[in-house]
Formats: C-alpha cells, structure tokens, sequence
C-alpha cells in the first residue's frame, strides 16, 4: 500500500501540537509504515517543500509574512490542510492581543531593541486559505491525533465535537467546580474531546479547546452571573483561547 505523504508544520505556536504527534512513541513505527512524513522540519532533516502532499497538518496562526507564503504553498500542493490544535483553529493564546497596537506591544517585549520582524495581528489558518478540517485542543489529545490519521488513510476528515465539556464531566461524575464550588469553570461554553481533564483534577476548564459550535452564550452568561461571574470578566477568560468571542 502506497504510504500517504504528509507535510507537518509549525507556524506561530509554541510547538505542543507537533510535540503531541511525536509523544506517540508507541505507535510511531506503525505511523511510519503507513505515512512518509516527507517535510516535519521540527523531526526530520533536511526538510525540503518540494512535493505534492496527500494532507498537510498545520500547527499554529499566521503572524509574518512568510508565515502567510509558506501556508499558501502547502495550500497549493496538498489535497486536505488540517489546521491542528487551537492556535491553528481559532487564533488561540498567539491572539491575545490582538487589536491592541503592535509597536507597543513590541517595545513592551523588546524594549528599545531593534527586532526585524515584520508581524500582524495573529490570524487562524482559515482567514488565509481554505481549511478542510480542524482539530481544536491546546494541545489535541493523542486519541484525537490518530484518528485523524487514521481517518486519512481511508480519506476521510475528522467531524466536529458538538458537545461541551460538561457532557464529558458529567460522565464521569465528578463534583461541578461552577455549582458546588463556586468556580468560574468554562466547560458549559466548550468543545468537548479532552474527557473534562482539568475538572477531573479540581481545576476548572479554561476553554482551550474554543467554543463549542451551538454554544448559548446568553443562557451560560445567565448561568455565571448567578455565580456572581459578570459578563466582562466571562468573556474576558473565553477570550484567551479564541479572540472571536462577541462580547
Ligand atoms: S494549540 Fe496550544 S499546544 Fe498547540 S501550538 Fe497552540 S499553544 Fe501550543
Ligand atoms: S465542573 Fe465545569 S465542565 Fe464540569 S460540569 Fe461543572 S461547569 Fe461543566
């Protein structure tokens, strides 16, 4: 069987969804069998841009202008490009700021330094070009990931989770941070697929898998401020993992 050709890249990101593919070990060598990962620059050497690609997997948002270019080429040569993770689905933690003044930002990180980078505000993969599927997570769980290369191998894309954190949390019945513990939980808000991780440990959900498709933001802003959560402070949180939340 011919193996599928993947290109796996990193834009702006901080390199946790590729690292999640690498953390696989277990199941590594079958991957090879079935996959040539003929341009990984952050796990193979050299990594050329010269093919055609059954998919590409593209980790991260679009901040400089090479990033744009080298997104647009994988573009060109693959038949599916996944955006991979949150950063690549919605803007994730890379788009905090955006809207605020980049020279500003810059001379707060920089200071006075001079830095020749070029940089606009950090976009999703799927303001620039045409995204075939995403899948959403900071990082993606593993299951996630082979699925969706399993999936490829039968040429099929990954569907969307519509269901929230909360379903996941319910089943396995842990205590609600929101109801008993007066926690400023997320999962109502959010897509499920982690299996409710962080509330499973007492932490509350963050939402840095982004908002679930059919989330009612109206009756959840209910919900929190009867917890004393007011609307700003709510979309202010949701905001950290995907800049689009309307407020
Ligand atoms: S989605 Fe999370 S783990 Fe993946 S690159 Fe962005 S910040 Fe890193
Ligand atoms: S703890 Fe959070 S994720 Fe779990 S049921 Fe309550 S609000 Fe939902």
């Amino acid at each position: 069987m011919r193996r599928l050709r993947l290109a796996i890249v990193g834009l702006t990101a901080c390199s946790g969804c590729q690292l999640s593919l690498l953390n696989c070990e277990d199941e590594l060598p079958e991957l090879l069998k079935r996959f040539d990962f003929h341009f990984f620059p952050m796990a193979c050497s050299p990594a050329l841009l010269d093919d055609e690609y059954d998919a590409a997997l593209v980790e991260g948002c679009v901040s400089m202008p090479h990033e744009r270019e080298l997104l647009e080429e994988l573009r060109r040569r693959s038949g599916y490009l996944v955006a991979l993770g949150t950063c690549a689905v919605f803007g994730g933690v890379a788009a905090l700021r955006n809207g605020e003044d980049r020279e500003q930002l810059r001379r707060h990180v920089y200071d006075d330094n001079q830095v020749a980078v070029e940089t606009c505000d950090p976009q999703p993969l799927a303001s620039v070009v045409a995204v075939d599927a995403g899948v959403t997570g900071c990082p993606p769980e593993k299951e996630e990931l082979l699925r969706l290369l399993a999936g490829l191998i039968r040429g099929a894309l990954p569907v969307g989770i519509d269901y929230p954190v909360c379903t996941e949390c319910r089943m396995r019945e842990n205590l609600c941070l929101l109801t008993e513990r007066n926690m400023l939980c997320l999962g109502i808000l959010t897509e499920g697929g982690c299996g409710a991780r962080c509330p499973g440990l007492s932490v509350p959900c963050e939402g840095c898998r982004g908002p679930l498709v059919e989330a009612n933001l109206t009756e959840a802003l209910e919900i929190y401020a009867q917890k004393s959560f007011d609307r700003a402070t709510v979309l202010g949180r949701l905001r950290r993992f995907c800049p689009e939340w309307q407020s």
